[in-house]
């Protein structure tokens, strides 16, 4: 199935296939999977180096020297991107939320450590739009001064971003086949949609070509996703077109996104996704973050709780996260 990807640029940066680990018996009797995106290798791992292969591929065909990218204070994808620049012999400029710390930790220890520019624009949190607009800004003023920077919007969460994905589920989709699971769900952390997108677009592909799919549940920890925005449908679709599978279509009914475990806000924290971050530590040695991948988990065993997956399988994407640990904030001990 591999197969419906090789006429597209790619650059290596992810280390796959990532594991599939069995984990305990979950609420409602039901067996959780969970699939090591965490452990990608780009950089200290995550979902976005899936997503930055295909990203640094149509970089690298374009003839681009730098990657300019933005995102949240402890962004793993700012984090990703410097790796990916670094490996790639390119330079990186990142566009983050908040002010300057005075010593770097987490995520942005990691970006520096790279070898990024960090560009701190005093944008709270979640306010996308804002950080996209200093993004636009400072690629004209990269392209001005000759650089030909590729610009990658929040999260690399394009239908070429995407496409790391459609390709992640089709991994992941093969796995279990090889190791005699049929799950019943698939369950991760979403938040700027890319991921969402292109899951979608390898489980329509994949249905189409006559394999049985599984329910695709996202949680939303964003505010944005969890209303509708981006239309992940249609992310979806431009995804499956880039894969030159114009008659697959995504359909609205297939998007499921659970916003009930982000809490107050993106990046806050909250009771559930701390007790999650706990359990996963304890039960499988597994690390997961208090933005993403704790309130990712915290959605997947409160739905296994409500009997939604029944004595079924149900994969957990781990998105990683883990760098955010140490930042300021990263567990309370
Ligand atoms: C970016 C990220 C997500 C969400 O992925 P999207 O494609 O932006 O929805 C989930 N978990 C972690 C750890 C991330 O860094």
């Amino acid at each position: 199935m591999t197969a419906m990807f090789e006429h597209l640029d790619r650059a290596s940066l992810a280390t796959t296939p990532t594991a599939l680990e069995q984990g305990p018996i979950v609420g409602g009797g039901a067996r959780l999977w969970v699939k090591r995106d965490d452990l990608t290798g780009l950089g200290g791992g995550g979902n976005k180096a899936r997503k930055l292969e295909f990203l640094c591929g149509d970089a690298l065909r374009a003839g681009a020297r730098a990657l300019v990218t933005v995102g949240a204070a402890q962004s793993n994808h700012c984090r990703m991107t410097a790796a990916a620049g670094a490996r790639l012999g390119m330079e990186v400029h990142l566009i983050l939320a908040g002010d300057g710390p005075e010593a770097a930790a987490g995520n942005q220890l990691l970006s520096a450590l790279f070898g990024a520019q960090l560009h701190f624009t005093g944008a709270a949190e979640s306010h996308w739009g804002e950080l996209e607009i200093a993004r636009e800004a400072l690629t004209d003023q990269l392209t001005d001064e000759g650089l030909q920077p590729y610009s990658i919007p929040i999260g690399g969460s394009t239908a070429i971003g995407a496409l790391g994905y459609a390709t992640g589920f089709v991994e992941l989709l093969e796995q279990c086949a090889g190791q005699h699971v049929t799950p019943s769900a698939v369950v991760f952390t979403s938040s700027s949609g890319g991921t969402h997108a292109g899951i979608l677009a390898g489980r329509a592909a994949l249905s189409a070509a006559g394999w049985a799919v599984p329910d695709v549940i996202a949680i939303g920890v964003a505010k944005g996703v969890n209303k509708g925005s981006p239309n992940v449908t249609d992310l979806a679709n431009e995804t499956l077109d880039l894969m030159q599978l114009p008659g697959v279509r995504v359909d609205p009914s297939d998007v499921e996104v659970d916003g009930r475990w982000i809490g107050n806000d993106y990046a806050v924290p909250t009771e559930a996704g701390d007790a999650a971050i706990r359990w996963a530590a304890t039960n499988g040695g597994w690390l997961l973050d208090r933005t993403y991948s704790g309130k990712g988990l915290s959605g997947a065993l409160g739905l296994a709780d409500e009997g939604r997956f029944g004595h079924g399988n149900v994969v957990f994407i781990h998105t990683g996260g883990w760098p955010a640990l140490f930042a300021a904030d990263g567990i309370p001990a």
